[in-house]
C-alpha cells in the first residue's frame, strides 16, 4: 500500500500537461488550410455547422475496453496483487504497514478491498481521461499506477525483517 496514495495528484499534474498540450496543437494556420477551399472575397459565404461527415468518426475514437487497455487493467490489478501480497509478506516478518494502519491490512478481507477499490478508481480516472478525449492520460494513468504498485511492493520485499519483535 506504501506510495499508491500519491496516484491521484500525479493523474493531476499529467491531466493539467496535456490540456496545455491540446491547446497548442488546435491552433489552426493558414497553411494547414487546403488551398482548394479558399474562396474569393465576393464568394464568402456565412459560417455553417459543421456537416455530421466531417466530425471525427466513432472508429477514430478508440473503445474504451480495447485490447490495450484491458491489458493495461489487467497490469494495474497484478501489481494491486503484488502489493497485497507484498504487504502480508511484511507484516509476517514483524514489519509494520506506514501508508495504512496494521489492524486495516491485518484484516485479510478489508484490505483486499482496498486493493479492489484501488483498481477501481484507476479504472474510472481512466474512464475520465477517455471521455474527454484524453486518450494519452488515460493510458499513463494505468502506466504509472503500475510503475508505483510494483516500485512499492519491491520495496516492501527488501525490506529487512524485524528479528527483535
Ligand atoms: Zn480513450
Amino acid at each position: 500500500m506504501k506510495w499508491t496514495c500519491g496516484l491521484a495528484s500525479v493523474a493531476l499534474l499529467l491531466f493539467a500537461a496535456e490540456v496545455g498540450c491540446a491547446q497548442e496543437r488546435t491552433i489552426t494556420t493558414v497553411e494547414n488550410i487546403p488551398r482548394s477551399t479558399w474562396r474569393s472575397p465576393d464568394q464568402v459565404v456565412p459560417l455553417e455547422a459543421p456537416a455530421a461527415s466531417s466530425l471525427p468518426a466513432a472508429s477514430e475514437v478508440h473503445k474504451f475496453w480495447d485490447r490495450e487497455n484491458v491489458l493495461l487493467f489487467a497490469g494495474v490489478a497484478g501489481a494491486r496483487g503484488l502489493d497485497y501480497s507484498s504487504t502480508l509478506n511484511l507484516r509476517r516478518r514483524g514489519l509494520n504497514e506506514v501508508l495504512l494502519n496494521n489492524s486495516i491490512v491485518d484484516n485479510h478481507l478489508a484490505f483486499a478491498a482496498i486493493e479492489v477499490a484501488g483498481t477501481a478508481t484507476s479504472i474510472g480516472i481512466s474512464y475520465l481521461f477517455h471521455r474527454t478525449g484524453h486518450h494519452r492520460l488515460e493510458r499513463w494513468t494505468s502506466l504509472v499506477h503500475i510503475g508505483v504498485a510494483v516500485g512499492g511492493a519491491g520495496r516492501n520485499y527488501a525490506l529487512e525483517t524485524n528479528h527483535f519483535r
